[in-house]
């Protein structure tokens, strides 16, 4: 079955929970390149994702999300972007042969566009095409362009998605709490994203990451996003905010307790899952209390 068709199924789908957090687990320290350990530690990261397919998600995104060029030249490994994203696609494909769907993950660049910021639309534009096209050529089903702030950098990904005949893509925002509503970073509006996600040709829309800790603020969400379009959604928040203890970054918000968070938000989304902080546990738990009644 392709992912298209699992979507048009009426089940809720699981995804996957934090990739990051599960590597820093396993021995990867806090700055340096995650993405690079689908090279130099592929065992790893192919380790997190079995441990999710056994707790039951049927989606995992790929270990790829900061690689982009502007992210990669800071650790001064701009060459091995395309070599990288094949590996991660290939590492996760391989994990979910017969299991599920793999996504292929693109973070936000980390710069802003011309002209608000200094990266050139043209720079960004080069880099998407080989991280998407890496991305594909390693096997992923659909390209998750997650966690994303700007629209501009949105409408730009999903050109090059479209461009690149990406099967399926799917757009989530990272979402904060404001006085008017959920907004990212750069002050976009759920039902912005979700205009700009269908206008671009996106299949799933929706939000991971953010600061939204209350029911009533997902609610919200969801809500303005159903209203701007018709696309199914997706959520994968984290597991609560961090907060540093001894060194050590702790997420506070428990399986049961994310679990019972997202009870109430289930009916209007059609792929649930987590983000940072959010471990296999978290995923297991969702899946016992959602399961559908055979
Ligand atoms: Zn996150």
């Amino acid at each position: 079955m392709t992912l298209k068709e699992a979507i048009g199924r009426e089940e809720l789908l699981f995804s996957d929970g934090g990739m990051g957090t599960e590597l820093q687990k396993l021995g990867l320290e806090i700055n340096s390149c995650g993405d690079l350990w689908c090279l130099t530690h592929p065992d790893r990261v192919a380790q997190v994702h079995r441990m999710y397919a056994d707790a039951g998600s049927s989606l995992v995104s790929t270990n790829t999300f900061s690689c982009n060029r502007f992210a990669l030249e800071k650790h001064g490994i701009a060459d091995k972007q395309a070599e990288m994203a094949r590996a991660g696609a290939r590492i996760a494909k391989e994990v979910m042969a017969g299991r599920g769907w793999v996504l292929g993950s693109v973070g936000p660049c980390g710069e802003m566009l011309e002209p608000v910021g200094t990266a050139k639309p043209e720079e960004l534009r080069a880099s998407l095409r080989i991280q998407i096209g890496a991305l594909l050529e390693g096997g992923a089903d659909a390209i998750l362009l997650e966690t994303m702030s700007a629209l501009d950098e949105v409408a730009l990904a999903l050109e090059v998605a479209q461009e690149m005949n990406a099967p399926f893509v799917i757009v989530t925002g990272a979402f904060d709490p404001t006085k008017s509503g959920p907004r990212t970073m750069m002050g976009a509006r759920p039902e912005q994203l979700a205009k700009v996600a269908a206008e671009g040709g996106a299949n799933v829309v929706g939000a991971n990451c953010g600061r939204l800790s209350q029911e009533s603020e997902f609610l919200l969400l969801l809500e303005r996003m159903h209203a701007a379009s018709d696309l199914p959604l997706m959520l994968q928040p984290n597991a609560g905010q961090p907060d540093a203890q001894d060194d050590k970054i702790v997420y506070h918000c428990g399986p049961e307790a994310l679990a019972s968070l997202l009870g109430p938000l289930v009916k209007h989304v059609k792929i649930l899952g987590g983000c940072c902080g959010s471990t296999p546990a978290h995923i297991c738990a969702m899946k016992e209390r959602f399961k559908p009644q055979a």
